[in-house]
C-alpha cells in the first residue's frame, strides 16, 4: 500500500498494492503524481496531494482497471 496523508485539507491517497498490475493508466493522466516501479503504481516521492489537482486525482480513480487508487477528501478548514 502507498499512501499520502492530508495536508491542509488535501485529499488522501491510497494505492492497494495487492490490486494494482501496474497498467500505467495513472501514469498516463497524472505523470507527476504517479510512478510506476516494479510493475506497482507509486505515488512520487516530491510530490505533496495538498499541490495537486483534486479533479487529476479524481480521473486516476476512475480510469484504474482494477479500482486500487482511493481518493478520500481532506479535512476542509470548518468542517465544510
Ligand atoms: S491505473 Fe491502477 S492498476 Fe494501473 S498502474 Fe495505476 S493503480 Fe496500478
Amino acid at each position: 500500500m502507498s499512501t499520502a496523508e492530508p495536508q491542509d485539507g488535501a485529499p488522501r491517497v491510497a494505492i492497494d498494492h495487492d490490486l494494482c498490475s501496474g497498467s500505467a493508466h495513472c501514469r498516463d493522466i497524472a505523470p507527476g503524481i504517479f510512478r510506476i516501479r516494479d510493475q506497482r503504481a507509486w505515488l512520487a516521492e516530491d510530490v505533496r496531494p495538498a499541490d495537486v489537482d483534486e479533479d487529476l486525482l479524481r480521473q486516476a480513480e476512475v480510469s484504474c482497471p482494477w479500482f486500487a487508487i482511493t481518493v478520500s477528501p481532506g479535512d476542509r478548514p470548518g468542517g465544510a
